[in-house]
């Protein structure tokens, strides 16, 4: 017989807080369909490399869920499923409840852009026979990563006469892939003496893209040349489309489970598409539903927001604002009772370097979909910081609902750092909070994370929509 607990573990058991691995948590039933959902997790980020092909992908799933499109004033009833695409770059779903407008939305952001190798406006050169792109890094990046990896150039070009060439080219078996060289460690003992963020400087980020001359002995820059021969031959592009193009170098790998046991994936990209695929995948399920379900997929998060396509611009409230007049209602009105959940990823605890975080307050890998009650660096300057109220709230979301979840923040106080899409929305005047996937090794060309905290992350998303 198992010895009677005694008092002070009765109450320890009553009173303290314990975090449990999700697995030791989840039944086997749901172990199996976390990792069946991770399955169409990694397809989707395989088709999803950009924002433009993720927001392609995610109109295409809610093309195949009944949603249409929506364009201002358009007539809605409860029931109605619906998508807005700004630019080809961001995209707003909403699925329309029963109640009345004016009690709000609720409301799921995650963004759809990841850091990566942009092509400058010229590009193409040619030095010593080898052809080269030239680059500019975008969002945070620590750059010696990016070098000496098979990588596969994304985009699109728009000609004169405004018709799109799209490439995308290195990511199908028979594809060739491109390269960024760095020195071998035999003639790098000047390099070697760098710190780590001049390991590789932004102007050394050159791509090689070939080294075959144009079999003509009267033309100077022969291999550029050539280059320029097979873009034009196989896609129509001369020297002047990169001009007025979009390229994205982005690392050609697959997404693939890791570790023996299969209970983590790594891919490109998964911060922050996997709560964009998360959110998407919620809302794609959601039917009938109270309060309307919105989820938006936004770009430009990595260079902090700005632009037409990101979360600074107007075009989330527009849509918020013609969603409330096609109901009679005022759009502040709307948006000041809707509660958000700013889906973003969170730094994971790295074994390997636990220095960084403060251990009780940092997020870990398995231990379900993290919620940061604020983010900002030094002094949360920069953070929306949500209400006790707020986070209430959406801890008795979780736990009405077995979540697995845990509080996270972004390294110790006066280290950490960094900022979500979640301050925006607040100021435009709703709850927000951040919830997301912890991550190992953000930002990276490879990243982790841990398919239970996927699932949860899922998990969440369908709870807060069809509350
Ligand atoms: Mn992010
Ligand atoms: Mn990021």
């Amino acid at each position: 017989m198992s010895k009677e607990k005694s008092k002070a573990e009765l109450l320890k058991e009553q009173l303290f807080m314990e975090k449990k691995h999700a697995a030791l948590i989840m039944s086997e039933a749901e172990i199996a369909a976390c990792d069946d959902f991770c399955e169409s997790y990694k397809d989707f980020l395989d088709r999803s490399k950009t924002e433009r092909e993720a927001a392609k992908t995610a109109i295409t799933l809610a093309k195949e869920e009944g949603f249409r499109e929506y364009t201002a004033g358009m007539p809605l009833k409860a029931g109605d499923k619906i998508y807005y695409c700004n630019r080809g770059k961001a995209v707003i779903l909403a699925v329309i409840g029963t109640e009345p407008a004016e009690k709000g939305v609720h409301l799921a952001a995650a963004h759809i852009d990841s850091p990566r190798l942009d092509l400058k406006q010229n590009p193409l050169y040619e030095d010593n026979d080898i052809a080269l792109f030239k680059t500019h890094y975008y969002g945070g990046i620590k750059k010696y990563q990016w070098t000496a990896m098979p990588l596969a150039l994304h985009g699109v070009a728009v000609k004169k006469d405004g018709t799109k060439v799209e490439l995308c080219i290195g990511e199908d078996e028979n594809d060739p892939v491109f390269f960024v060289s760095d020195l071998l460690p035999h003639l790098a003992q000047e390099q070697v003496k760098r710190t780590l963020a001049e390991g590789i400087k932004g102007e050394e980020l050159n791509v090689v893209v070939g080294s075959r001359p144009f079999r003509d002995d009267d033309v100077s820059e022969k291999v550029k040349l050539n280059i320029l021969a097979v873009l034009n031959e196989k896609y129509g592009l001369t020297e002047a489309d990169f001009l007025s193009a979009e390229f994205e170098m982005v690392p050609a790998f697959k997404a693939k489970d890791v570790g023996f046991d299969r209970s983590l994936i790594g891919s490109y990209g998964h911060d922050d598409r996997v709560c964009a695929y998360t959110a998407l995948e919620a809302i794609l399920g959601c039917d009938k539903v109270n309060k309307t379900a919105v989820v938006c997929l936004t770009d430009k998060e990595e260079t902090g927001s700005d632009g037409n396509t990101g979360l600074c611009s107007a075009y989330l409230k527009n849509f918020l604002h013609d969603l409330a007049d096609s109901f009679g209602v005022k759009g502040r009105t709307l948006i000041s009772n809707t509660e958000c959940l700013s889906a973003d990823v969170n730094a994971a605890f790295d074994p390997t370097f636990p220095d960084v975080v403060e251990k009780r307050n940092a997020a870990f890998l398995n231990k379900g979909v993290v919620v940061t009650k604020f983010t900002g660096a030094r002094g949360k300057s920069g953070t929306s910081d949500a209400s006790a109220e707020f986070v209430g709230r959406v801890r008795a979301l979780m736990e009405n609902n077995n979540i697995v979840w845990q509080t996270g923040e972004l390294g110790k106080v006066d280290l950490g750092g960094g900022g979500t899409v979640a301050a925006y929305l607040a100021n435009l005047d709703m709850d927000v909070i951040d919830v997301g996937v912890p991550v190992l090794a953000m930002h990276a060309p490879y990243e982790i994370v841990a398919k239970t905290d996927v699932y949860m992350t899922y998990k969440a998303f369908c709870a807060f929509l069809n509350e």
